[in-house]
């Protein structure tokens, strides 16, 4: 246990510095290996009950005071907890001899099986039926609940590491920073806090140690935190927070490199919130809608109504800017429990993205009507694209229905190999592309983005992700279709001087990172630019490459790194 003064390191992925106690976000603890077997089913039976019911009064308690688009949701895990089917399962490994936990466990694990078999709303159950376990072998256990604690004063959250749909719903004026303990730098957890503005740091080794209360300082530009530090260590962070916003000073408008080559500069955006939030920025637009979080942590998708409504509010947000909306991208590690297609081995390999809503054609057939209705409503400049579009068949899958339902324009994200590879045959069958520079670094360097350990390859600086974007980039110019990044390599400065060099058009990234990027860009000529992705392609190594291409960056650019 920590409790003195000492300085961790992890990887910066959201810039900003902060300083506050910590809160932990507490992990499922699992069966309790040290438990005794049961010999009284009576005793240990009742015991099980109660603290099944008090998980089911504690998700009521919650939901009164919860979002409304989380009610249902909370309701449906308060009822599983005091079903009758359940206890009885519990009761049956009780009488054979398994301690609490592990019957608890055995019974859940039957049960969610059993509601898998059922297939349709049922099997959609099975992903709360684990939170019902989760929460009772807390109970069992004396531990508090699993999850996000709730505090009334800013804090630091802490946590070996968060879910996509736990980070989106993060109150940033609550939560003034985020550490992990894994994690890797383009995992959705450090996106979504990027997008919120919320400095962060992920692969923090030992932050685990710290317990609640204690001060915590940290700086998610450079990936450092620091434990009960004193006075002069956050006036320390806080100056070199101020020098970095001086070097941004002064940078407005439309993204343009120092002799006028445009590169639009657009937000990366997951709610309604965060369109408005970034709508208020100064920049062209929106990249990448990722839509796929107004789908997780809910019981059952949203209607057609609802999801017309959010996407006119999200158009009329940013009025005649460019759009990009994203189709949904569920599976992998954002789930979703009304769309479970049962256990993968390799999920983010699996049936995720398009290939989810091939499986689950209701899905995005009343999600592309839809937009096609807040389109016909806003006349926006709306752009709508699928993720993760392997072959030509599903662009053309894809195409046939957004164009079927009159959506005005047509893409695919690239982000597997495959798909930029044969960028120009793509395009001549959609009207532009985005590449999502974080599954496409994982898909070529076979490296799982949510594994922080493999951070040296989860970097689009690696020379073979570059070459992949080169492809794209040179689909673009054959088919004379527009080509943009809306992964995290578009929110690095020096990165984005390469994707310039490399030949896209637009970068959209966390609201927050957009000066910095427009300010980098208006330090360069395009010819530099170019010089910059040559020397980054041809680099053997990935670090080598970052370090050629710095030795060509303007001095003041530096102050931005
Ligand atoms: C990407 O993969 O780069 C991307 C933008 O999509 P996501 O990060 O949501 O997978
Ligand atoms: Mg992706």
């Amino acid at each position: 246990m920590s409790t003195g003064h000492s300085v961790l390191h992890g990887i910066g992925v959201s810039a900003g510095t902060a300083a506050a106690p910590v809160a932990i976000v507490r992990p499922a603890p699992g069966v309790d290996t040290n438990e005794p077997a049961c010999t009284d089913p009576e005793v240990d039976g009742a015991r099980v009950r109660e603290a099944l019911a008090t998980v089911s009064n504690s998700l009521k308690e919650r939901m009164e005071t919860a979002p409304e688009e989380s009610k249902p949701i909370l309701k449906a895990t308060a009822k599983l907890a005091s079903d009758r089917g359940l206890a009885k399962g519990i009761d049956k490994k009780l009488k054979k001899g398994f301690g609490v936990t592990a019957a608890v466990e055995a019974a859940v694990e039957e049960y969610a099986e059993m509601l898998r078999g059922l297939g349709g709303y049922m099997a959609e159950r099975a992903t709360d039926l684990y939170d019902v376990r989760d929460r009772a072998m807390c109970e069992l256990r004396g531990l508090p609940a699993p999850g996000v604690p709730s505090f009334d004063e800013p804090v630091i959250l802490v946590a070996r590491d968060l879910a996509p749909a736990e980070t989106a719903t993060l109150n940033p004026e609550k939560v003034k920073g985020i550490i992990t303990e894994i994690g890797g730098p383009t995992s959705h957890t450090a996106i979504l806090a990027a997008q919120l503005g919320i400095p962060a740091i992920v692969k923090v080794t030992g932050i685990l140690d710290i317990t609640e209360g204690h001060m915590l300082a940290l700086d998610g530009g450079v990936g450092e935190v620091i434990v009960n530090p004193t006075d002069e260590e956050v006036e320390l962070l806080e100056a070199r927070s101020r020098h970095r916003a001086t070097a941004l000073a002064g940078s407005s408008g439309e993204g343009a490199t120092y002799d006028g080559y445009k590169v639009k500069l657009l937000a990366n955006i997951g709610t309604i919130d965060d369109a408005e939030r970034a709508a208020k920025f100064d920049l062209e637009g929106s990249g990448l809608f990722r839509t796929e979080f107004l789908f997780l942590d809910r019981a059952d998708a949203p209607s057609l109504e609802e999801q017309t409504e959010t996407y006119t509010k999200v158009l009329q947000a940013f009025g005649d800017r460019r759009v990009v909306v994203r189709t949904l991208d569920a599976g992998a590690d954002k789930p979703l429990s009304f769309a479970d297609l049962g256990k993968e081995e390799n999920p983010a390999l699996g049936r995720r993205g398009l290939r989810l809503c091939q499986a689950r054609e209701d899905l995005i057939d009343t999600q592309l009507t839809a937009l096609a209705a807040a389109y016909e409503a806003t006349k926006a400049d709306l752009w709508v694209m699928a993720p993760m579009v392997s072959t030509l068949e599903e662009a053309q899958w894809f195409a046939d229905k957004a164009r079927g339902v009159g959506l005005p324009k047509v893409g695919i994200m690239i982000e597997v190999p495959a798909a930029a590879i044969r960028a120009d045959q793509m395009l001549s069958i959609v009207d532009f592309a985005s590449i999502g520079t974080n599954d496409l670094t994982q898909y070529t360097m076979a490296a799982d983005r949510m594994d922080g350990e493999l951070a040296p390859l989860l970097t689009a600086w690696q020379p073979a992700v570059l070459q992949m974007i080169k492809f794209a980039c040179e689909g673009g110019r054959s088919t004379g279709k527009s080509i943009g990044v809306c992964g995290e390599a578009g929110g690095d400065p020096l990165l984005a001087l390469v994707l310039t060099g490399l030949g896209v058009g637009s970068l959209s990234m966390a609201p927050t990172k957009v000066n910095a990027v427009r300010a980098a860009l208006r330090l360069h000529d395009l010819a530099t630019c170019q010089q910059m992705a040559a020397y980054a392609l041809d680099a053997p190594t990935a670090e080598e490459g970052r370090n050629n291409v710095l030795k060509l960056v303007s001095p003041t650019m530096l102050a931005l790194l």
